[in-house]
C-alpha cells in the first residue's frame, strides 16, 4: 500500500559543504559563484576551504544546515530541512507521520495540512497526507483545532513536552493505526522519548501487541534514519538518538550524536 519515494520525486536542493574533514555545516551555494561556494561569509572567513556541491536531502543529517540567513537561516528553511532530509526516500505516510509527531514540540500550533505539504520533501498526494495525519490523531501525537484540517497538540506530544519522566503508560495496548510500519515508528519514538531503551523489536512487539517482525523493523529502521534513535551494533539493540534528545528528557547513549544511516 505505501510505496517508497523514487529519486526523481524529491525535491532536489543544491547545497555545498566544504571538502575539509571537520566540515559540519552545509550552505546554500553562491548563485554569482561558477565554482562551489556557500552564499554566506563563511567562504570568506575560511578560505582555505574548498567546497564540493551536494544535494541537500542526500548530506543531512550528517550536515547541520547553515543558520545565516543567506543559508537555511530563516525558520521554515531550517524546519524543512529538520524535517524532509533524512526520511526523503520513505513513504509519505510515514513522511507525513514523522512531522505530526515532531512539528508541535518545536512550534506554535495549529498545524495545518497547507503546512505538511510543504514541508514534505516530495509532490504528494491528499491521500498520503491524510493517511499520516490520521495515524498521528489516532495514536495521540495530534489533536483536532477549532478549524477542518488545523491540528493541536495531542495527548502524547503534551506529556513530552512537560518533560515527564517515562513509563509504560505511554505505551497504548493496542493501537488504531492499520499499518505496522507506522506501529514500529511510532513505538520507535516512544521508547526513545521515554528513555525506555535499549529498544529492540522484540520489544516494541510486545508492548504494541502486534505481530510482523519484518514490518515493525522497517518502522524502526525509520525512526533510526530519522534521528529518534541510534543502532549499537555489539548490543544489536538502538538507543535514543539526537532528535529524541532534543526534544524529550534526555538519556544520551555514549555512542549517540553520529548522524549514521
Ligand atoms: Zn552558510
Amino acid at each position: 500500500m505505501s510505496r517508497a519515494v523514487q529519486p526523481g520525486e524529491i525535491r532536489a536542493e543544491r547545497g555545498v559543504v566544504a571538502r575539509s574533514q571537520y566540515a559540519d555545516r552545509v550552505h546554500r551555494p553562491d548563485p554569482d559563484s561558477d565554482d562551489p561556494r556557500p552564499a554566506c561569509q563563511e567562504a570568506e572567513i575560511a578560505q582555505a576551504d574548498e567546497y564540493r556541491d551536494v544535494a541537500v536531502s542526500a548530506v543531512t543529517p550528517h550536515y547541520r544546515p547553515c543558520g545565516n540567513p543567506q543559508c537555511f537561516g530563516r525558520r521554515d528553511d531550517t524546519a524543512r530541512h529538520l524535517w524532509h532530509g533524512p526520511l526523503a526516500n520513505r513513504p509519505l505516510r510515514i513522511q507525513t507521520f514523522h512531522i505530526a509527531a515532531t512539528y508541535l514540540s518545536f512550534y506554535e500550533p495549529p498545524l495545518t495540512r497547507r503546512q505538511v505539504h510543504a514541508l514534505l520533501a516530495v509532490e504528494s498526494t491528499e491521500r498520503s497526507i491524510q493517511r499520516g495525519l490520521q495515524d498521528a490523531l489516532a495514536l495521540g501525537w495530534l489533536a483536532r483545532g477549532p478549524r477542518a484540517h488545523q491540528y493541536e497538540s495531542g495527548p502524547l506530544t503534551a506529556l513530552f513536552d512537560d518533560h515527564t519522566p517515562g513509563g509504560r503508560q505511554y505505551w497504548r495496548d493496542s493501537v488504531t493505526s492499520p499499518s505496522r510500519r507506522v506501529r514500529g515508528y511510532h513505538g520507535a519514538v516512544v521508547a526513545a522519548l521515554t528513555g525506555e531503551t535499549p529498544v529492540t523489536s522484540r520489544v516494541v512487539a510486545d508492548r504494541l501487541d502486534v505481530s510482523g517482525e519484518r514490518t515493525l523493523q522497517r518502522g524502526l529502521r525509520d525512526a533510526r534514519a530519522a534521528g529518534w534513535l541510534v543502532w549499537d551494533e555489539q548490543a544489536s539493540a538502538y538507543y535514543q538518538g539526537p532528535l529524541a534528545g532534543a526534544i524529550g528528557p534526555s538519556d544520551p547513549h555514549p555512542h549517540a550524536g553520529g548522524g549514521e544511516r
